[in-house]
């Protein structure tokens, strides 16, 4: 039996589910979200959780950054608490030299808007105490934050389910079609039709993107995270390496590996990370590590948002980003008004796949 649908959105992780709840919004019936697993089992269930402006260049897609940032504010109101907290970002420096590339950073960022300070040792350990003394300063910024990742994707979920959405798990697509102006999703229990269909399923959106013959250039790129015991609160900021969430434990993990889609973690990286946490924080020398993980970033080949429709299949939209958490609230935003209307509210012209011809 075929089940048909306005709107099929397949992977169902922060992206996949940020733009199901905000089309959800809008459109109040026939969305679907098909998932291969479940929608934590990708990358969004192994990530880090910072919702981070400062560094993000060139200026337009710290500008996006922004935006989304800004949306956080408004977000737990709608679908509830996502242990979402403006901390503010620090980016710790140890040279003279790393002081001028800052000081280039910030003058480049406040171009868009974005507003970072530059700071000597003495202002920075007055913000952040546990920092180490050995730092030469830092780059601060207001306008970063950390999200809790797992609450975030069930918050998106819950709110998308109360407002009609339906979800499939363990369903991973095999096939899709398009005829008569209308998608044949084929997954592996079942066939599904929409007139409009959204690939969000990750760094497995190029494989999807292969059974309509395009290409869509993303590939792995693996970090490792330490996550410590729960601690007495330590860090007032988001720390560029490093998070303390609400209960106390402290992520740590800045790594990019090319690893394929192993998934494992391994002793060198998780020792080097360890010894960077504990040099940029000493206390950390003293904290127990009860748990490490992997995941895989969603990387696009020149590293930037993969967002919007696809010239030559109409109704077809793509969505395969890194910083999915930092920007879901923008691109749930975004592919809802694309979606519904056929506009942005904002250029995305950047983010056209069309740009990889
Ligand atoms: C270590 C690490 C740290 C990170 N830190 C941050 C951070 O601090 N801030 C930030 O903004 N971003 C961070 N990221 C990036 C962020 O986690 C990702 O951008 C985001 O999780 C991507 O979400 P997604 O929904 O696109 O992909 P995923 O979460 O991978 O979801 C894709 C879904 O598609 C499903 N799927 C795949 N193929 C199929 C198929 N054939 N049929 C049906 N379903 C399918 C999968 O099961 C999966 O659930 C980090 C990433 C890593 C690895």
């Amino acid at each position: 039996m075929r089940r048909d649908y306005e709107t099929i959105i397949v992977g169902g992780g922060v992206i996949g589910s940020g733009i199901a709840y905000h089309l959800s919004e809008v459109q109040t019936e026939g969305i679907l979200v098909i998932d291969k697993e479940f929608p934590l089992n990708g990358t969004s269930g192994s990530t880090q959780g910072w919702v981070w402006v400062q560094s993000k260049t060139p200026s337009w897609y710290g500008e996006l950054s922004m935006f989304s940032a800004e949306l956080y504010e408004y977000l737990p109101r709608k679908i509830g608490d996502i242990e979402y907290t403006r901390t503010g970002g620090i980016d710790p420096f140890f040279t003279a030299e790393e002081r001028d590339r800052a000081l280039r950073l910030a003058e480049s960022q406040s171009q868009a808007g974005i507003e970072m300070h530059v700071l000597d040792r003495d202002e920075t350990l007055a913000l952040e105490p546990a920092l180490s003394p050995k730092i030469f300063g830092s780059i601060h910024s207001n306008l970063d934050g950390t999200v809790n990742p797992m609450r975030l994707v069930e918050q998106y979920m819950r709110a998308a389910k109360k407002n009609g959405v339906i979800y499939e798990y363990a369903n991973p697509v095999i096939n899709i079609e398009k005829k008569q102006g209308e998608f044949i999703v084929t997954a592996k229990a079942g066939t599904f039709s929409c007139k409009k269909l959204v690939l969000s399923a990750g760094v497995w959106t190029c494989e999807l993107g292969k059974l309509l013959g395009i290409n869509i250039p993303v590939y792995p790129v693996r970090g490792q995270i330490i996550i410590t015991e729960p601690l007495a609160p330590l860090l007032k900021h988001t720390l560029s390496s490093m998070r303390q969430t609400c209960n106390g434990e402290i992520l740590i993990g800045y790594t990019k590996e090319t690893a394929g889609f192993d998934r494992r973690t391994t002793l060198d990286v998780i020792e080097e990370t360890a010894n960077f946490g504990a040099k940029i924080v000493p206390a950390l020398a003293e904290a127990k590590m009860v748990r490490t993980f992997a995941g895989l970033r969603v990387m696009p080949q020149d590293e930037f948002p993969i967002i919007g429709g696809v010239p030559g299949i109409e109704n077809l939209f793509i969505a395969a980003l890194h910083s999915g958490f930092t920007l879901s609230p923008l691109v749930g935003t975004i592919l809802t008004e694309l979606i519904t209307e056929g506009e942005t509210s904002i250029p995305i012209d950047r983010c056209n796949i069309a740009r990889f011809a």
